[in-house]
């Protein structure tokens, strides 16, 4: 299999406290990975430094995507390079409506390029992504999150992955305070969204095992202390549900 992100040694500060200290993480092409650990181990740093937030300093390492090194380009440049990142908090965005926010997303990936969608075709795209994940269309005429319920957030950005089709899309807790019924439509959603596009990459952050009976996975990784401890097959899950994270 071959290696989309390469992270070898990769140490990270925030005002100046080390958050990650030499972590290595391989994530392949077209594979579905967990990342597990304790509430502080640096799940979400992790996720924030390779989408390029410019609070958390690179001070040592490498994040290699494909060849090219991430470490120094703005997230913009990351995000056209095919990294996405849903976010455990989703914003609300009073007066955008979804698929208009959707519109413009996709249209800046593909900035000055041939890509580029009509209003026209970019209905036609954003339809067929509706069909794929069984959303109504109503829900892209909503203003971006607001008043949706958790679940819908988690949907919402289910849907901008399944429109902008990067290659690697990192959900951070995407799990997090939802419903079982919830829970599983997000799944669902991840699910379709990998069949109809067999090359993607997915790292799932959760400290859920939960989630994990809704998904078929290739890697599960453990961090603690800001390092990758354990990297294997989706067989640590059950000794990590025996054991705990220790
Ligand atoms: P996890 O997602 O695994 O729960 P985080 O990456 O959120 O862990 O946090 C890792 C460590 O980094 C924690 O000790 C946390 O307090 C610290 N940290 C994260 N973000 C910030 C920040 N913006 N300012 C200060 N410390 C932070
Ligand atoms: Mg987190």
């Amino acid at each position: 299999m071959k290696a989309l992100l390469n992270i070898e040694n990769l140490h990270v500060t925030i005002e100046h406290k080390n958050i990650l200290n030499g972590t290595n993480l391989v994530i392949n092409e077209g594979s579905t990975n967990v990342l597990m650990g304790p509430n502080g181990s640096g799940k979400s740093s992790l996720a924030l430094t390779i989408m390029g937030h410019p609070r958390y300093i690179i001070t040592q390492g490498t994040i290699n995507f494909q060849g090219v090194a991430l470490n120094t380009l703005s997230p913009d440049k990351r995000a056209k390079a095919g990294v996405f990142l849903a976010f455990q908090h989703p914003c609300e965005i009073e007066g955008i409506r979804l698929g208009d926010f959707l519109r413009e997303a996709y249209n800046s990936l593909y900035d000055n390029t041939p890509q580029q969608l009509s209003l026209k075709e970019f209905a036609t795209h954003l339809k067929n992504q509706l069909n794929l994940l069984k959303i109504s269309d109503s829900f892209v005429e909503r203003f971006v999150n607001v008043g949706f319920s958790g679940g819908e957030k988690k949907l919402a950005e289910m849907l901008q992955l399944a429109v902008l089709q990067p290659k690697l899309a990192i959900l951070d807790e995407i799990d997090s305070g939802l419903d079982l019924d919830a829970l599983k439509t997000v799944c669902t959603a991840i699910t379709a969204i990998h069949a109809a596009h067999p090359h993607m990459s997915f790292l799932i952050i959760t400290h859920n095992p939960r989630i994990l009976n809704h998904l078929t996975l290739d890697a599960v990784h453990v961090m603690r202390k800001g390092e990758i401890v354990t990297s294997g097959g989706p067989e640590i899950v059950d000794e990590l549900e025996k054991k705990g994270f220790k």
